[in-house]
This record gives C-alpha cells, sequence and structure tokens, in this order.
C-alpha cells in the first residue's frame, strides 16, 4: 500500500534555488543550481538554435517516432564532434552514437548495459563527483567504488587517484569526467590523463568518460583530446555525450552513449543490445533537440555561429574566473584562491567550508551548494567586489 511508501528528501540544490527565490535581499546572488547564465542571469537559447528551430518548423514533416538510436544524422554529426571530423573510427565503423534523453539517458543506458551485459563488473567514481552518478549507477544494481580526486587541502591528487586504480579489480569500469570535472573544476593534465591510460590498459578497466561540458573548458577539439586519446588507444570504450550545455538544450533532452568497440561486428552486437535496452527505459528518444543539433552542425553557417556562441560562453566563464581572483587581491587573498583561476568549466570547489558557506547565504545573500561548490556563471563582472568583500569577511 502506498501507507507504507516513506517520503524522502528533495535535491538539495533544488531547494537552495527555492531559497535564493525566496529570499528578498536584492543583492542575492546565486552560484548554486548548474546552468550557464548570461550577463544579465538567463540562461539563453543560443541563436544558432533558434534559427535551427525555424528551419525545422517550415520542413519537418513528421512527428511518427525516429528509429530506437534516434536520428542518424544527429549521431553522424555528434561522433564528428566528439572523435573529430577525420576519425579513422569513424571510417572503419568502430564507433557509434545511440541517441539518448541527454547524458542523465546516455549514463543510464551505459550503467544498465554493463550491469546487463558486463555481469560482476563494478563501477568507480572519482570522491567527489556529480551526485546522480552516484544514485544512477546504483539503481542500475552496479556496485559503486570510489576513487580519491581532491585532497584535503583541496588540491587535485593524481598519486591518490592511479594508486587507488591500481587497486581496482579487472575488467571493472572507470567514471572518467572527459572534461570540466563537476563539482571540482580541476581537470587532468595531457602528462596525467596519458598515466590513467597506462593504468586503464594495465588493469583492463572500461573507461566511461561522461562528456557533458565540450566547449567550456579549453575549447572545443581541446576538450575532446582526453575522448580522442582514449578512443585512439583504446579498443572498448563508453562516451556519454550532452548536448544540454553546449547547445543550450537543457530542457529538450539531447545527448547520445557513444560506444567504441575492436570490430564493425563486435560494435553492430553492443548497439544491439543498446537497442534493446532504450526500448525498455525509454522506447524511443525525443526528437526535437537531436533535429536542432543535426540541423546546426550540418549547416557550415550555424555550425560557425553556434561555435562563436560556445566560446563566448567559454570565455565569459574563464574571464570571470581569472576577475575573481583579481578582487580578491586587495583582501590578501589572490593566492589562496589561484585554483579558482586554473580550474576549467562551470564549477569551482572553492575550498569554502560549510560554515562559510552558510554563513554567506545568511549575511550576504550568496548561494553555493555547502560543499563549496560555485556555479561561476551565476557571478556577474560588477558583482565580483561584492563576492570578494563576504568572501573575505568569511574567511576572517
Ligand atoms: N554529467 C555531468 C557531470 C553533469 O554535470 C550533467 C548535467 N548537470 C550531466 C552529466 C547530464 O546532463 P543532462 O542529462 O542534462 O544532459
Amino acid at each position: 500500500h502506498f501507507a507504507d511508501v516513506a517520503r524522502v528528501p528533495g535535491d538539495p540544490i533544488l531547494g537552495l534555488m527555492d531559497a535564493f527565490r525566496a529570499d528578498p535581499n536584492p543583492a542575492r546572488l546565486d552560484l548554486g543550481v548548474g546552468v550557464y547564465k548570461d550577463a544579465s542571469g538567463l540562461t539563453p537559447i543560443p541563436r544558432a538554435v533558434k534559427l535551427a528551430e525555424q528551419r525545422l518548423i517550415e520542413t519537418e514533416q513528421t512527428k511518427s517516432y525516429i528509429g530506437g538510436h534516434g536520428d542518424p544524422a544527429f549521431a553522424r554529426h555528434l561522433l564528428e564532434l566528439v572523435l573529430g571530423a577525420g576519425s579513422a573510427l569513424l571510417h572503419d565503423d568502430l564507433a557509434g552514437a545511440t541517441q539518448t534523453p541527454g547524458g542523465t539517458g546516455a549514463l543510464r543506458l551505459a550503467g544498465d548495459f554493463i550491469a546487463r551485459n558486463l555481469p560482476g563488473r563494478g563501477i568507480w567514481l572519482s570522491d567527489p563527483t556529480w551526485p546522480i552518478h552516484e544514485t544512477l549507477f546504483a539503481t542500475c544494481g552496479l556496485k559503486v567504488g570510489h576513487y580519491p580526486y581532491v585532497g584535503a587541502d583541496n588540491r587535485l591528487d593524481v598519486d591518490a587517484m592511479l594508486a587507488a586504480l591500481e587497486q581496482v579489480p579487472v575488467g571493472d569500469a572507470v567514471l572518467l569526467h572527459a572534461c570540466c570535472h563537476n563539482p571540482t573544476g580541476f581537470n587532468l593534465s595531457p602528462r596525467n590523463w596519458k598515466r590513467v591510460l597506462e593504468v586503464v590498459k594495465a588493469r583492463e578497466l572500461l573507461p566511461l568518460l561522461d562528456f557533458a561540458y565540450q566547449g567550456f573548458g579549453d575549447g572545443l577539439d581541446e576538450d575532446a583530446w582526453a575522448v580522442r586519446l582514449f578512443a585512439a588507444e583504446l579498443p572498448e570504450l563508453l562516451v556519454t555525450s550532452s548536448c544540454s550545455k553546449n547547445f543550450g538544450l537543457y530542457r529538450e533532452r539531447t545527448g547520445a552513449l557513444i560506444v567504441r568497440a575492436e570490430t564493425a561486428d563486435k560494435l553492430a552486437d553492443v548497439r544491439s543490445q543498446l537497442a534493446l535496452l532504450a526500448r525498455n527505459l525509454w522506447s524511443t528518444p525525443p526528437s526535437h533537440g537531436a533535429a536542432v543539433v543535426a540541423g546546426i552542425l550540418g549547416d557550415a553557417e550555424l555550425k560557425a555561429l553556434w561555435a562563436d556562441e560556445v566560446e563566448a560562453m567559454r570565455q565569459r566563464v574563464t574571464s570571470l574566473r581569472s576577475g575573481l581572483v583579481e578582487a580578491l587581491r586587495p583582501h590578501g587573498l589572490a593566492e589562496r584562491f589561484a585554483h579558482i583561476a586554473t580550474q576549467r568549466g562551470m564549477f569551482s570547489y572553492t575550498g569554502l567550508n560549510p560554515t562559510q558557506v552558510q554563513r554567506l547565504r545568511e549575511e550576504f545573500s550568496i548561494y553555493m551548494v555547502s560543499s563549496g561548490r560555485a556555479n561561476v556563471a551565476g557571478m556577474a563582472e560588477e558583482r565580483l567586489a561584492y563576492l570578494a568583500e563576504a568572501i573575505a569577511r568569511v574567511c576572517d
């Protein structure tokens, strides 16, 4: 009976959003929620998306179902965006994309695939990671383990990460953030990616690269560097790609699970299983967002416009990062918070502790997650002095 159903607490980040909205202080600042915002605080629809949508309205012939793997044009263009236009893997049919409802859908499909088709394999997540990773893979029935990522001093600890991965059971899956680590913003350097790759090879691990922020770190191609390295060097790989952030398509639920296999025949086997799993999850994926992405990436002019818009978002976030560190300088805190400028992506593990985060909220109406994670895109150039002043006060 429903009488036996207990209530669980809501998502803490959504609760933070509610508290922010209810805050009457005109100086309030929302650094909590995980979406990109422009200078006016809006999560914009890129112009390239608007134009592709207009074309779609004119040309779309039917709303009948698309296939289990989604729109083939979307898959083709997304594979080129992720793996590189000239990728030999695409030429040799060694990689395929299955369209999913967002990056979350791709993660769920990957988790179900591992649980169902690679029995006995656990999955290893960075500590910390995006909280949904924790619950999603557990829901798939996978055994979830953790490898350290950030030390107590709020620095990336690659040695501890590698030491832990060397102990992972042979053949297990390991989730890696392809770029713009959420929640910390700490990225692996190329040298450290190569060290991770060596351990992955030695222990025959199955990497699952979560690629939710392509274009937000160092650039569209630059951010794909690790994905392309792993895809070239390993016979088997899973990549979850999300179009939520870089196309601004959040609510259209647009993403894909990309599989790299050793032979074209094996890829077809794996894809047959993915179609079967997807059939039982969402049947067929939603069309609109993927049709928009295919319309943009398949048109040179729209693609160039879109790439410029992604670059503008990326530059806004990077300049806010260095701007905040500069604003902290007069308070003598530039060195202490220098990592904010070198982290990448929307998020920053600031190093502020839960008490400081609470004081920021109560005394300054500045909202961030209690872990000290701030969404840098929630900042605004003209608010950096206020934010720096508040940080200085709670760091006293
Ligand atoms: N992975 C990570 C690390 C994320 O931060 C997100 C979005 N917050 C996703 C995956 C999934 O995004 P979506 O399902 O909205 O495409």
